[in-house]
């Protein structure tokens, strides 16, 4: 049984986010989708709404679950029975933050891979970021976000003004 985990924000889940999961569940036998607990950086969406969004819209593949983490990721992947962990890279200027991520890993935890996957390329251009900020000034955002997302950022974005 191999276990990847595909650790992030997901503040929240963007189709680019989709894109990869698909891609890694296709090729491990399980995908746990890890929404960090980082509720220091003030993330638009809480720790348990964004797990939420991950669970509803990955419901139509079956070897891919949500979860949450807190503390030091090589830690939680040895938890989870897992020895690699999956990251997204969308352009050149993911690399140089995703290249150290990756070898500071390695350094706390040898055992742990980290595997990088490129998005469909009418996703690279796509961030949680400028969805939120789409969003809240009233842009369609249903081409970059899944349903249940779109949703969600609709009610929030009502409920804070
Ligand atoms: P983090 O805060 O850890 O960067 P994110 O939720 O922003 O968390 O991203 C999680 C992972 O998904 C990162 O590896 C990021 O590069 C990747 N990612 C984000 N958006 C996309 C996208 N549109 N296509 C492919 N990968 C993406």
């Amino acid at each position: 049984m191999r276990t990847v985990i595909y650790p992030g924000s997901f503040d929240p889940l963007t189709n680019g986010h989709l894109d990869v999961i698909q891609r890694a569940a296709r090729l491990f036998d399980r995908v746990v989708v890890a929404v960090a607990d980082n509720e220091g950086k003030a993330p638009f969406f809480t720790v348990a709404e964004r797990r939420r969004l991950v669970t509803d819209a990955v419901k139509h593949l079956p070897n891919v679950e949500a979860d949450t983490f807190a503390g030091l990721l090589v830690d939680y992947v040895e938890r989870q029975g897992a020895g690699a962990v999956v990251r997204g890279l969308r352009a050149v200027s993911d690399f140089e933050f995703e290249f150290q991520l990756a070898l500071m890993n390695r350094k706390l935890n040898e055992r742990v891979e980290t595997i990088f996957m490129m998005p469909k390329d009418t996703y690279t251009f796509l961030s949680s970021r400028l969805v939120k900020e789409i969003a809240r000034l009233g842009g369609d955002v249903s081409s970059f976000v899944p349903p249940n997302v779109q949703k969600a950022l609709k009610a929030k974005i009502t409920r804070k003004k």
